[in-house]
């Protein structure tokens, strides 16, 4: 039976986090995690809510009602690796659905009970090699940056000579959309774009540091174009920095100090720009959910490090919502222009997970709508499915695709002009979601084109595409 309950159901006050407590060997104690996973699994099976969210769910529910019981103690926790293996850590349940969560007394936080399995996965040394090595992206980055013909060669999905041995050596799924390199990083593009402040703008005299992102430095540079052009034009003197990546990946994978020493080194060189009077804009809603929320809870309280990391959590804006804020405190510069055909833009699971609300619809409904009509932005509100590195390996990529068929169902049936997403993996799955539909299902318009919601605002005011 589901653990009786004596409280009501959820909670009046805040949601609130608890520090992941990675440090104490409590957390790697298998035989707690298995009571603390047999606690939370008994309660969801009792609330079901998150049925739909994702593939964890399902895989767990499943489990229970195949028993004779169909109750969990009939399941044993041997079983339980599928349930944590399908997590993304997309934060869905945690924000979205679960009335349990702290200060709720049963205080409930699937995504980050999930994250202590792997962290003990990863303790005893079960993180797989192939995926280790794939998710350095610093290091991958640079590399692929010094031959990215050669690599964008060889990640290309119609390439029937390397995709099928990375699958066979990595894991990766032949069909899986990769990015894409460039030989001239986002950093390295803005050294030499020329742009100054708007000085006629109403937001002129605001400073803010560009944190690129390892994403953005290397695989998709435009996207960091577009946002140093819209906040040019709009009076904001800008910097790119990138010390390193925020560690997303090595979150994924459990590797707590990991991330604790990318904050160390990342929030270490930010702080000193806040200092200067900047703000800090991230690129990539993952990167801003690391720096305002995980990072505060990963480092410990006694870190030397800590106190850059509180300061860079308060200064810390994802891209949308830097810019909504310019439009309500100080006005946004003019120019912006209709675009025809629409928006389907889907709000990725990390901009909703930093509970700011949907910032990034806010910002394209700014632009004016064609004819005087209001603007046409249709939003998503469903996971993509992609989860990061994780829907690109060969055991999740079928399983990523079934996750985010609503969502490409939609965006098909929207039929917009334009494909949006925060986050830039999010948008091509999306796209290859929509392709896999296939001939029974609606057609995409025959120009539509997927991009990030800033280089559409940019696109608004002619200065970008
Ligand atoms: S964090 Fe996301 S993927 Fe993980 S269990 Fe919750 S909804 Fe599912
Ligand atoms: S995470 Fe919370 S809302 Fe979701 S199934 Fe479990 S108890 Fe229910």
């Amino acid at each position: 039976m589901s653990e009786t309950c004596t409280i009501s159901e959820g909670s009046l006050k805040a949601p609130t986090r608890h520090p992941v407590d990675w440090r104490n060997p409590d957390f790697y104690d298998e035989g707690k995690l298995d009571a603390e996973l047999r606690r939370v699994f008994d309660l969801c099976h009792g609330c079901r809510r998150c049925f739909n969210l994702c593939d964890s769910f399902p895989r767990l529910f499943d489990m229970i009602d195949a028993t004779e019981s169909g109750e969990l103690h009939d399941v044993g926790s041997d079983r339980f690796k599928p349930v944590v293996d399908a997590c993304t850590l997309c934060d869905l349940c945690f924000m979205t659905k679960c009335p349990y969560v702290p200060p709720h007394d049963f205080d409930l936080d699937f995504p980050h009970l999930m994250l202590r399995y792997r962290a003990i996965e990863h303790r005893k040394g079960r993180t797989p090699l192939a995926i280790r090595e794939l998710t350095k992206t610093d290091r991958n980055g640079k590399l692929a940056a010094l031959a990215a013909p050669v690599a964008n060669w060889a990640s290309d999905t119609g390439n029937m000579l390397t995709r099928p041995a990375l699958e066979a050596v990595a894991g990766v799924h032949r069909d899986a959309h990769l990015p894409r390199f460039h030989s001239k990083t986002f950093a390295l593009r803005a050294e030499s774009d020329g742009l100054t402040p708007n000085r006629k703008a109403p937001a002129f005299g605001r400073k803010a540091v560009l944190y690129a992102t390892c994403f953005v430095n290397y695989n998709n540079p435009s996207i960091g174009t577009a946002a140093r052009a819209v906040l040019a034009h709009n009076g904001v003197e800008t910097e790119v920095v990138y010390p390193a990546c925020c560690g997303m990946p090595q979150l994924e994978q459990g590797d707590l100090a990991a991330v604790s020493d990318r904050a160390a080194k990342v929030a270490g060189e930010l702080a000193g720009w806040i200092d200067r009077g900047y703000d800090v804009i991230a690129l990539v809603p993952s990167c801003a959910l690391m720096l305002k929320f995980e990072w505060p809870l990963i480092v410990p309280k006694d870190a030397p490090h800590r106190t850059s990391v509180e300061k860079l959590a308060a200064h810390a804006f994802d891209i949308s919502q830097y810019v909504v804020d310019i439009a309500r405190n100080a006005g946004l510069a003019p120019g912006l222009k209709p675009l025809p055909g629409g928006v389907t833009l889907h709000l990725a699971c990390h901009a909703r997970a930093q509970n700011m609300g949907p910032k990034a619809a806010e910002m394209l409904r700014l632009i004016p709508g064609v004819d005087g009509k209001a603007p046409d932005v249709k939003v998503v509100e469903r996971c993509s499915g992609h989860g990061g590195s994780w829907g690109i390996m060969t055991e999740n990529y079928e399983v990523a695709l079934k996750i985010g068929k609503p969502v490409a169902t939609q965006a098909l049936k929207q039929s917009k002009a334009f494909v949006a997403s925060e986050c830039p993996l999010a948008g091509a799955h999306i796209a290859q979601g929509m392709e896999r539909l296939g001939k029974d299902a609606p057609q995409p318009p025959a120009e539509f084109e997927t991009l990030h919601p800033i280089e559409i605002f940019a696109r608004a005011y002619g200065l970008a595409g």
